[in-house]
């Protein structure tokens, strides 16, 4: 087998979700755009479902079919680019709820799907999705009368609890929304952290829930083993890979692995990558090539059929430090060739 092996623990992600559950005072949603945040929206959906979840969001409306076959009629699927030009047979046929961005928005959604549910988006200072106060203002009336099913808005920078633009979000969502006797939402897996104050009627995890960062507590969720295709001694003064970027300072055992940038393993992190054997450090030399990558594993002393790039104690938020991302990118990222394993 020289493909790489993805494992992916769909019982930690039932895990994380009941922990974050547990610190939410608010009924606990998952969001699994993006795929399921790369890792299967149909398989982490199902699994979730099965922990109870009952309300799901994807980003846009070409996501949901394959949610909604997943859990079901029952649970409830949003969609957070709204009612986009063209979403309105999907909206209907899939019985999602689009959360309205803006007034053409409103009016498409009443025009095409007057008995549709839908909800409200604000947008309380992140400047991406949403009606800005003066907007709301002109639309509250005609919009409340339609009874929403949801208003939400989205932090921006939740992931550092001490930055004041939280507090301001918060200010400024609470001054939205005054009165109104309609679910709130305004936490996805930071806002969770950041307290109960902005929990409100439903929280919004994603990453936390696939074991990523700002969520230290979470469950470590996937694991790659990479192949190794070849091993062999090189002399001091002997490089490795294209354009002989690096050179052994000293005789080194190197390894091929059977993985490389056409993976999601970014060429960009060149040797700041670290594969693992058991808890020895192997470290990526030389350039990372389409398919495979040259490892330095003189530190083995067994035979080695494969090594890990992400594990356990090395995980996304690990590698994507080495890549000078963060662990959402990581997720997202991951390789269609990977053998897929689900547990
Ligand atoms: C992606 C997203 C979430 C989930 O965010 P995480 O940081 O992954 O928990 C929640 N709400 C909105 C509007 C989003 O775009």
């Amino acid at each position: 087998m020289s493909t790489a092996k993805l494992t992916i623990d769909l019982t930690a992600i039932r895990a994380n979700w009941r922990l974050l559950n547990a610190k939410s005072t608010a009924e606990t949603a998952a969001v699994v755009k993006a795929n399921g945040y790369g890792l299967d929206a149909a398989r982490v959906a199902t699994a979730l479902a099965k922990e109870g979840v009952r309300q799901f969001f994807v980003a846009v409306a070409e996501e949901a079919p394959a949610v909604r076959k997943a859990v079901g009629n029952e649970p409830q699927v949003y969609v957070f680019s709204g009612h986009m030009h063209g979403d309105t047979d999907l909206i209907r046929n899939n019985n999602l709820i689009p959360m309205i961005n803006s007034v053409d928005q409103l009016l498409r959604h009443v025009e095409f799907l007057p008995d549709q549910p839908f909800g409200i988006q604000l947008d309380t200072g992140m400047n991406r999705l949403g009606m800005e106060p003066f907007e709301w203002q002109s639309v509250r009336e005609l919009a409340l009368r339609l009874k929403p099913h949801l208003i939400m808005s989205h932090l921006a920078c939740a992931d550092e609890a001490d930055h004041p633009m939280n507090s301001r979000q918060l200010r400024i969502f609470k001054d939205m929304t005054a009165e109104l006797a309609i679910p709130k939402s305004l936490s996805a897996t930071g806002g969770i952290l950041l307290g109960t104050d902005f929990h409100f009627d439903l929280t919004r995890p994603g990453v936390g829930l696939y074991g990523g960062l700002p969520f230290s507590d979470a469950r470590s969720v996937v694991t790659l083993d990479i192949p190794v295709i070849q091993t062999r001694d090189i002399e001091t003064g002997e490089s490795v890979g294209y354009g002989n970027t690096w050179t052994a300072p000293v005789p080194r055992k190197i390894a091929t692995i059977s993985a490389g940038y056409a993976d999601g393993i970014f060429r960009a992190m060149n040797t700041a990558a670290t594969l693992y054997a058991g808890s020895t450090a192997c470290p990526v030399v030389g350039r990372i090539s389409m398919d495979m990558i040259g490892v330095d594993v003189s530190d083995v002393q067994t035979q080695i059929q494969s090594l890990q790039l992400i594990n356990e104690t090395h995980g996304i938020d690990q590698l994507a430090q080495d890549a000078g991302t963060i662990g959402y990118e990581i997720l997202t990222s991951l390789g269609r060739r990977y053998q897929r394993r689900y547990i």
